[in-house]
């Protein structure tokens, strides 16, 4: 027999088994259990299996496959993984107040690993964040699958009407994509404790949203003030985020176009004024600026329960999550449900299906269907009739992986104690 026939057998019948077994180990499939899912589109599922295979979901219902890891879900609710659009995940804490610039850069970075540990933990497996430099590390150390985390996209640094003619900003935006953004951010108006005006120009807008269009990228735009949410509008731009004056003919306009519009009403200025003290002093934060947020919670309300009058407006989860505020997530969609009067399917809805189609991602995440991203989250309670269910995620998988599988009532528990103790 020739060497090279020997080598080749060799390889057939020693290598070959190997490499197969090795492969089969990795392809366990998992079976979910489940009594009462929500599919992320408006559909729910009943007393079913979920199967997971590769990191995606394979199929839902049939018989389960033989060797499958199994997980009992049956006592909670599954829903797809959620989605903050709108989360910025290095703001933390250090010593009491918010960190600044003087905070040593390792342990700024391990505070934001903390951030996508505890929003991971809430049930939330994908943000945007909009933006800083520092998140692409955290980004592709989470893609990189050892460090637990949301998968991240980022804008890396936001563009703003300081950041030059509308030529540099085309320049900026082409500069950004080759650092590794996935969107652009832009302020187009002053910030809500400084009244909202619109800054950026028509043009400066024209020039930064139709640049990254043609590149590919999407843009998400801070626009308080009708004006400034209008001209983002006319400017192509893909998303409004906060839009806390915007009117009623630039919602019907927005919807028209096809702009998400993000609201951001539940967590952002209430995590503010509950950690006041750990702002005060810091840029604008001063007294002025939250007497102005203390007000502004029943000013968003309100536009919020406007933009929802608007039935073809495409509404999108962010909570604009800063610095104390990352892992309670959730408290957006309890608000939006219980204060701005939301159809919970709908609340649901825009954390998942909807945020992950103005991701640009709505074929691989935001749905429970096969073929998709197995992210998956169960909580303890039914969020069409208590929203505050969504605070008790006990079970979390990203890409087929389990991060959390705590006993059912843990969270349930966790709360009572937390109240009953001084
Ligand atoms: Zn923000």
């Amino acid at each position: 027999m020739p060497r090279y026939l020997q080598f080749v057998l060799a390889v057939f019948f020693f290598v070959t088994p190997l490499l197969t077994e090795v492969a089969g180990s990795q392809e366990r499939p998992i079976v979910l259990k489940v009594a009462t899912g929500l599919d992320g589109k408006g559909q729910i599922i009943r007393n079913t299996i979920i199967v997971v295979e590769g990191g995606k979901i394979a199929r839902i219902g049939g018989e389960a496959p033989s060797g499958a890891i199994t997980y009992d879900l049956l006592s909670l609710t599954v829903t797809p993984g959620w989605i903050d659009t709108h989360a910025h995940i290095v703001w933390h804490f250090d010593n009491g107040r918010l960190a600044g610039k003087d905070e040593p850069p390792i342990r700024a970075m391990l505070h934001a690993v903390d951030n996508a540990i505890l929003t991971l933990s809430a049930g939330f497996t994908t943000i945007q964040s909009p933006g800083s430099a520092e998140d692409k590390d955290l980004r592709d150390a989470i893609a990189r699958g050892i460090i637990p985390g949301p998968r991240m996209l980022t804008s890396l640094e936001p563009l703003t009407d300081q950041s030059g003619s509308p030529e540099k900003l085309r320049e900026l935006v082409r500069e950004r994509k080759q650092q590794g953004a996935d969107f652009i951010k832009l302020f187009a108006s002053k910030s809500i404790r400084e009244g909202g005006t619109q800054t950026m120009t028509d043009e400066q807008l024209a020039a930064a949203c139709g640049e990254a269009k043609s590149l590919g990228l999407r843009t998400i735009v801070h626009a308080h003030s009708a004006e400034s949410a209008k001209a983002a509008t006319l400017a192509g731009c893909t998303t409004i985020e906060h839009g806390a004056y915007v009117s009623d003919d630039v919602f019907a306009l927005m919807a028209q176009r096809g702009t998400y519009y993000d609201p951001n009403i539940g967590l952002v200025l209430q995590n503010y004024l509950e950690n006041k003290e750990k702002f005060l002093g810091i840029g604008n934060y001063n007294e002025q600026g939250f007497a102005f947020m203390e007000k502004g919670i029943a000013i968003v309300l309100d536009t919020f329960k406007k933009a929802l009058k608007h039935k073809d407006l495409k509404i999108v989860y962010g909570t604009d999550a800063v610095a104390g505020a990352h892992g309670r997530n959730f408290e957006e969609f309890i608000v939006r449900v219980r204060d701005g009067g939301q159809d919970p399917m709908a609340a649901i809805m825009s954390a998942t299906s909807i945020s992950a189609a103005s991701l640009g991602l709505n074929d691989k995440i935001g749905t429970i269907a096969p073929g998709m991203e197995a992210d998956i989250i169960a909580m303890d309670g039914d969020p069409l009739h208590d929203p505050t269910a969504a605070r008790r995620v006990v079970f979390v998988m990203k890409g087929g992986k389990v991060y959390e599988n705590l006993p059912s009532d843990s969270k349930r528990h966790a709360a009572q104690l937390s109240v009953t103790q001084p």
